[in-house]
């Protein structure tokens, strides 16, 4: 798909989908309230929407390369998943956060490989910075279950893991949690077999 595809897209959508939804879209024109995050990998396969059959407004969702959040950090640095959890959370006052990993995950496989270990930010190096993130993770999953398909899935299932722990260092989120008005959910579709498993206690069950 091209530019030129998704604009004829957009002409079905506007012909039949938008018709059909006017007034819905008449009301979301006023604003949002969807009430639940999903963080999701940026990867084509896996839209959120798509897998959850969720409709415009319902949903609010941030992508980005393996699906992480990082620690809260006040380094002065440009946050994107930061500042868009915390509209989400604190303005949006979403009452659940979903981080939703996937199968065969580039960004996870990068990481289990170290196959840009030591590569310049744009040649790679943006990529192997912000999946160092599971670095911790990687340790543990290699010594148990080695760089091959178990340890990819392993992985996939830990970073949706170190996503949760991260959600819990924004002291906005841990207060709604610990006040039980936010939930944490975790999930890894898998692809393959369309399987979606969400994390029950410490272990990925089917859903
Ligand atoms: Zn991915």
């Amino acid at each position: 798909m091209h530019f030129s595809d998704l604009k004829e897209g957009y002409y079905r959508f506007r012909g039949t989908e938008w018709q059909q939804e006017r007034e819905r879209w008449s009301e979301l024109a006023t604003g949002q309230s969807p009430k639940v995050m999903v963080i999701a990998c940026s990867d084509s396969r896996v839209d959120p929407a798509t897998i959850f059959g969720a409709r415009p407004g319902e949903i609010f969702v941030v992508r980005n390369v393996a699906n992480l959040v990082p620690p809260f950090e006040d380094d002065g640095g440009r946050h994107g998943v930061s500042a868009a959890l915390e509209f989400a959370v604190t303005k949006l006052e979403v009452e659940e956060v979903l981080v939703l990993g996937h199968g065969a995950c580039g960004g996870v496989n990068a990481c289990l490989t170290q196959s840009l270990a030591n590569t310049k930010p744009g040649e790679g190096g943006f990529v192997a910075h912000w999946i160092d993130l599971l670095d911790d993770a990687r340790e543990k999953v290699v010594a148990e279950h080695g760089t091959g398909p178990e340890g990819q899935k392993a992985l996939e299932q830990e970073g949706v893991k170190v996503s949760l722990q991260n959600l819990m260092t924004f002291p906005f989120v841990k207060e709604r949690v610990e006040a039980g008005k936010l939930k944490l959910h975790g999930a890894v579709f898998a692809i393959e077999d369309g399987r979606l498993r969400v994390l029950e206690g410490d272990t990925f069950e089917n859903a």
